[in-house]
């Protein structure tokens, strides 16, 4: 088990689009088990290779059914399907985090519907139909295997407010980090 330092809004893996997995192989499976290590210890519903420094597009979820049964996997090399969005206000349902810029949420209106086509950490294609908050899951790591976070979709009064709390809490530069487990930057 290695939980690894997840990376801040500043870092530039966090901003440029991540690069197709070609070897699904030990290493493959390696970064995968620590990304569930470091998602669960966040602990977060997602998390993306480039949080933890790597530009790779894999991301990891864990988002249970309605029912409470286990919805949890790795996800390499997406393609993503969206239903469009609903043109309207965001409210606090739609309120969003990210590990990346931890502690802070703001509300982001997405996709009511997706559908996801990848490989699973052993190179086998599946697809997914997602819908509300676990649609939004996917629609927010999706972005991030293409260099866009949250904060950068968000309304012109959220944008200043984001802006303002990454000034003061000197993000926004490469090179901070926190560590699930030790920090506990997400409470
Ligand atoms: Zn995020």
């Amino acid at each position: 088990m290695a939980i690894r330092p997840i990376v801040i809004r500043g870092e530039a893996v966090l901003h440029e689009p991540a690069v197709p997995v070609t070897a699904f192989d030990a290493d493959l499976r390696d970064l995968i088990r620590d990304m569930f290590d470091t998602m669960d210890a966040a602990p977060g519903v997602g998390l993306a290779a480039p949080q933890i420094g790597v530009g790779l597009r894999v991301f990891v979820y864990d988002y249970p059914h309605d029912d409470g049964t286990e919805r949890r996997g790795a996800v390499v090399n997406p393609e993503l399907f969206v239903s469009p969005v609903d043109v309207r206000e965001p409210t606090e349902a739609d309120d969003e985090g990210c590990l990346s810029f931890p502690g802070e949420r703001y509300a982001l209106v997405r996709s009511e519907e997706t559908i996801l086509r990848a490989c699973d950490e052993t190179g086998a294609a599946f697809s997914l139909e997602c819908d509300g908050w676990f649609a939004r899951i996917m629609q927010h790591e999706f972005d991030h295997l293409n260099g866009v976070m949250f904060v950068d979709r968000l309304d012109a009064i959220q944008a200043y407010d984001a802006a303002k709390v990454e000034k003061k809490r000197g993000w926004g530069v490469p090179g901070k980090t926190w560590l699930p487990g030790v920090d506990h930057l997400e409470d």
